[in-house]
């Protein structure tokens, strides 16, 4: 078994989930679970494409690639 887990140095909020990708959120990147979903969030309303119509993308992590900063 293969436990994944993200970097180290973050504190999950386990009462906030991350919009992006309903992952818990972190403190260093409140509401998000990190620096990456609050881009992504970002870049969704700056291309004027933020929309509230589905909530079920297992996949979407997939697109994380796993780099340490
Ligand atoms: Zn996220």
């Amino acid at each position: 078994m293969s436990e994944q887990k993200d970097s180290a140095e973050v504190i999950p909020l386990t009462r906030v989930k991350c919009p992006v990708c309903q992952k818990r959120a972190t403190v260093d990147f409140k509401p998000f679970c990190s620096k990456r979903c609050a881009d992504v969030d970002l870049g969704k309303w700056l291309n004027g494409t933020y929309a509230i119509t589905s909530q079920d993308e297992p996949d979407f992590d997939e697109q994380h690639s796993e780099e340490t900063d």
